[in-house]
């Protein structure tokens, strides 16, 4: 079949792609297809119309010349999505266009027209653009989040889930883990933290695995800054992030560093435990006492302290004071309102127990009105301390009395002795020399005891060790005793062994307990001192067969200013005897004791090792 002009002109005309044919030196518009017309927006009317007049926005656009370009110089013309601006409807209208412009020839081969065939990629650039366009606003947006990455108060840092590297992070976080970016940045998290890994690493694969958030507070890290290992207290989220598939292909870590926090958290907790400490060690009572409200809080040891329990008022308090001390607290309460604090002791009763002292010391606290609002404080119970203090009171009055005595008899001779300096009285003079020397004796005794004393408490007598026999140190001992008394003295028992110890220092504690069996058994008729070989010790007793001594009191004999006659029945003494050779047997390594059964007399034995 041979293809006629009509079915070309259909084959053309139906083709989606725009087909035109220019003619002549008018460059006449001779074919244009439907797809050329639409693209054009024009109607059938320009056929048979030059170009120019065709088209005429087409003005100063470089179709007309490109298409005489080609009538001329029969070369054709390509161009790639080109821009066109046409009217239609009187709009303007961009179009794109990849074409060609190809040369129609005639039979002579002389050049007739052009043929131009089109492609509308309008819709082609267009979105190209767009694509651009996203993009360059995807790089923006990316900006935009490093930049609030980096200017965040918080650390930040995101972790690449394929291999773990971090990819971006900011200062803070380096400032929160003490390394630097070029230590963490590309490099993968638990090689540049490893610190970390062992606690972290499995929580970080957990929100990788799961998809889902993990946040903690006040978590501890360890970290290492400049070589040193800490650890910092963080609040942090491990935030799974996610691509448009839903897959997660990073991590964003957020933390914050609340170490300062937490350190004086912990701080004011473990000062609020030492104090707790120091108030249960030292058996300390604490209250609250509320001015406005009258509200008294107490804790339990308080309570003991004062002989009270459950909730207590103040008036309940009071009430147990000694009733000359009722008015103590009300005067502490009143100063403490300007002073700021409160001090006082108090003698407290409790049924059926002895007196008590107990020492209230509080802290005044003030409203923002600058009145006092309520008082924070402690008791102690000071029975014990007072104890010792009157102890020692009564010592010195004791010590002073005792020497008061020998020293008015020793003055009393010595001014008889000086009234008969001119002439002699010989029936008077060697008695009141005995006198005076008796009394100077006494003296110098008292004050040894003194003096041993004040050494033996701060531990700076020095013993003086040889191998002595014990007999020879017992009959020498004996010599020191009363002329009176040395008929009453026994001894027996091994007196031939062999001691090593400060003899002198022995002599002393045998002196001691056999001037007391003398004062205070002055009616035994025998006073027995028997010395015994057990083995690795000698155990030397001095026995009495006087009054004895009653069963509660023999505990504390050996006690400094101890004295059992408490009704003082006139036996001058310091109570320091029995202590001062119980201090000197102790630095022997031995063993001082009494037995007693009253009205029968009194055991007082030591011991001294035989190595
Ligand atoms: P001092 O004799 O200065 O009072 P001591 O320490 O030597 O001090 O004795 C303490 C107390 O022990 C004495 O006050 C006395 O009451 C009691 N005491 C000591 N020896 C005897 C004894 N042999 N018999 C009865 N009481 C004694």
């Amino acid at each position: 079949m041979k293809l006629n002009n009509e079915i070309l002109a259909g084959l053309i005309d139906g083709s989606p792609y725009p087909i035109y044919l220019i003619l002549g030196e008018e460059l006449t518009v001779a074919v244009a297809n439907a797809a050329t017309l639409e693209a054009w927006g024009k109607d059938k009317s320009v056929l048979g119309k030059p170009f120019s007049e065709a088209l005429p926005e087409l003005k100063d656009q470089p179709f007309e010349s490109l298409l005489r370009k080609v009538m001329q110089t029969g070369e054709p013309y390509r161009a790639v999505n080109d821009r066109a601006e046409f009217l239609i409807n009187g709009k303007k209208k961009v179009s794109y266009f990849t074409f060609s412009y190809q040369p129609l020839k005639d039979e002579q081969g002389e050049i007739i027209g052009v043929v131009c065939y089109a492609t509308d990629v309008t819709g082609l650039v267009e979105s190209a653009a767009e694509l651009t366009e996203s993009y360059h606003m995807l790089e923006l947006s990316e900006l935009r989040f490093r930049n609030l990455i980096q200017q965040a108060p918080f650390a930040m840092c995101v972790i690449s889930v394929s291999d773990l590297i971090v990819t971006d992070l900011n200062e803070s976080y380096l400032e929160l883990v003490g390394k630097t970016r070029a230590q963490l940045e590309g490099f993968r998290i638990w090689d540049a933290v490893p610190e970390a890994a062992d606690t972290y690493g499995p929580i970080m694969q957990q929100v990788i695995a799961s998809n889902r958030t993990f946040s903690a507070k006040e978590a501890a890290v360890p970290v290492v800054k400049d070589g040193v290992r800490e650890l910092i207290y963080v609040d942090f989220t491990y935030e799974p992030v996610v691509d448009l598939s839903g897959e997660v292909t990073a991590v964003m870590v957020l933390g914050i560093d609340v170490s300062e926090k937490v350190n004086i958290r912990r701080a004011t907790e473990e000062m609020e435990e030492r104090i707790r400490l120091a108030v249960d060690a030292g058996d300390i009572g604490t209250y609250e006492y509320r001015f406005d409200t009258d509200d008294f809080v107490t804790t339990e040891r308080f309570n003991e302290i004062v002989g009270l329990s459950g909730s207590i008022t103040r008036e309940d308090l009071i009430n147990q004071y000694h009733p000359d001390d009722r008015k103590l607290s009300a005067q502490a309460l009143q100063t403490a309102k300007a002073a700021g604090r409160i001090f006082y002791e108090a003698r407290l009763f409790q049924q059926g127990s002895p007196m008590k002292w107990v020492r209230f010391q509080a802290k005044v606290y003030y409203g923002s009105d600058g009145n006092p609002t309520r008082t924070l404080g402690t008791a102690i119970d000071i029975t014990q301390y007072k104890a010792l203090q009157q102890q020692k009171d009564d010592f010195i009055s004791i010590a002073s009395h005792e020497l008061k005595t020998p020293i008015t008899s020793l003055k009393a001779a010595l001014q008889l002795l000086s009234k008969m300096k001119e002439q002699i009285n010989p029936v008077l003079f060697p008695k009141l020399l005995d006198q005076a020397m008796r009394n100077m004796a006494k003296i110098t005794a008292l004050v040894d005891d003194l003096l041993d004393m004040s050494k033996l408490s701060q531990a700076q007598i020095e013993l003086k060790k040889a191998s002595f026999h014990i007999g020879n140190m017992l009959e020498n001992s004996c010599c020191l005793i009363q002329d009176s008394a040395q008929d009453k003295l026994q001894l027996k028992g091994d007196l031939e062994l062999m001691v090593h110890a400060d003899e002198h220092r022995i002599e002393q504690v045998i002196v001691n307990l056999v001037n007391n069996a003398i004062k205070y058994a002055p009616d035994s008729a025998q006073i027995l001192v028997d010395v015994k070989n057990e083995g690795d010790v000698v155990k030397v007793t001095v026995e009495d067969f006087g009054p004895g001594i009653a069963p509660e009191r023999l505990s504390q004999l050996f006690d400094r200013y101890y004295r059992a006659d408490a009704s003082g029945k006139q036996v001058s003494g310091l109570g320091l005897g029995l202590y001062i050779s119980a201090e000197i047997i102790k630095r022997h390594g031995g063993e001082i004791g009494v037995e007693s059964i009253e009205g029968q007399g009194s055991r007082f034995w030591f011991t001294l090792p035989l190595s």
